[in-house]
């Protein structure tokens, strides 16, 4: 007994129309994640008798609770499928579905992914009897609709209450962390197909992302594995398998296979790009990327900062202003868009000199990453790598930044200069 769905149930027009609507502050009704609270999605795999399909739940306030001014809320979305053709391995796409389909709603917004999620929903839909449970019910209906060949049953929990969403982040950060590290023993000489992502053209029509197994989608969302998953799930979707064929240039990363596909796929805006360099010519960047690398030429080396971290930066942009600059799909020098794991990847701009090019990067994001930090500055001969890289702490302008490299023998200060 499969739901087939032809509409979905809520109480706003609903489709691709909607997809790139911004909701402005001043029709601003309800807010969650961005920054101000915590939002969080999880896709998760169960089996067939645990759970009931359609039932959708919302644990904490719902939009009436918010009163006549509306607010914030913290939000933690659950979605658990199950299927005959389930495989844990489709979790991961499915849960990057979360952001165009509920972006379909009218007056419904939505950004981003993974823990960093956020959505903002405007009066008029809330009017019209929009709530939090209707995003549940967006989720239940489409995957079915998309998915249908792989899944039978589609049950969304809401968490709404602080303790809750903390709790569901902790969990998911775990599962993000494992489906990561999948792609840590493998590399991109190993594999002579890397995969296509065609997701962000609806936003930024000439970004082509191409996923190899040293790196990642710059959203962080999608791995060489996730890729290769969607493909066998839709062979005529986003995620096509790229012959990588003759090679251009093995340490800047360009292949002749990859130019091609991205030529086309760019509808021939983008002609070429290099997977491992910040300088010359590096890959194109979307609004969607957990983080955005920078040169600092005056300090010999790059820095990024990622999108939880709202303050200044040493390259005078916030990480806002960046993604609006470099967020349009197109190949900007000096600037790259990546995720957050492939900082620790072993070719992050292995063309520029690599992560001993790192001088600055946010105190949180550093936290983040210090385990994976420490055992990549051990591999590179430099163990303290990670407490010689700058931070807000320390100094938020170029000239603070190398007087900190120079102070403590940060690497970079005896590199080749990073700009020619
Ligand atoms: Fe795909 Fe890249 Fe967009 Fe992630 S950022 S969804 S990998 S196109
Ligand atoms: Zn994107």
């Amino acid at each position: 007994l499969k739901t087939i769905v032809t509409k979905v149930d809520i109480p706003l027009s609903y489709g691709a129309a909607f997809e790139g609507e911004r909701i402005r502050k001043d029709d601003l009704f309800v807010e969650m994640g961005g920054g101000k609270t915590q939002c969080t999605e999880l896709v998760e795999m169960t089996e067939m008798d645990e759970i009931e399909d359609n039932k959708i739940t919302v644990v904490g306030p719902e939009i009436d609770d918010l009163g006549e001014k509306g607010g914030r809320l913290p939000l933690g979305i659950l979605v658990k499928v199950a299927g005959r053709k389930m495989q844990p391995d489709f979790e991961p796409i499915l849960e990057r579905q979360i952001h165009h389909l509920v972006n379909y709603a009218q007056g419904v917004m939505h950004i981003g992914q993974r823990d960093i999620a956020w959505i903002r929903t405007g009066r008029p839909a809330v009017d019209k009897g929009f709530k939090i449970k209707h995003i549940g019910q967006i989720l239940h209906d489409m995957f079915h609709k998309d998915f249908g060949n792989i899944l039978d049953k589609v049950e969304v929990i809401l968490y709404t209450k602080e303790e809750d969403v903390k709790k569901h982040t902790e969990n998911a950060r775990a599962v993000y962390k494992t489906r990561d590290e999948r792609v840590e023993s493998m590399t991109d000489e190993s594999v002579e197909i890397y995969y296509s992502c065609t997701l962000c053209q609806s936003f930024a029509p000439s970004h082509v992302c191409v996923v190899s197994p040293e790196r990642t989608g710059l959203c962080g969302a999608y791995n060489w594995f996730d890729c290769k998953a969607s493909y066998e799930i839709n062979p005529t979707g986003p995620n096509q398998p790229i012959e990588k064929g003759e090679v251009i240039d093995p340490v800047l990363g360009q292949w002749k296979g990859c130019n091609d596909f991205v030529f086309k796929a760019s509808r021939q805006k983008i002609t070429h790009y290099n997977f491992y360099s910040i300088v010359n010519d590096p890959m194109t960047t979307c609004g969607c990327c957990e983080c955005i690398a920078a040169v600092l030429p005056a300090c010999n080396g790059v820095m990024t900062v990622h999108r939880d971290y709202t303050g200044e930066t040493p390259c005078g942009m916030k990480f806002t202003t960046l993604a609006g600059v470099m967020g349009g799909g197109q190949s900007s020098p000096g600037f790259v868009g990546h995720s957050k794991y492939n900082v620790i990847q072993r070719k992050f701009i292995a063309g520029d000199g690599g992560l001993l090019r790192m001088v600055w990067m946010p105190k949180s994001l550093k936290e983040e990453l210090r385990e994976q930090l420490i055992r990549r500055g051990e591999e590179l001969g430099h163990p303290d790598l990670i407490d010689k890289i700058c931070d807000e702490t320390i100094a938020i302008d170029e000239a603070g930044v190398m007087e900190h490299l120079e102070k403590v023998g940060h690497p970079a200060v005896s590199m080749d200069p990073i700009v020619g």
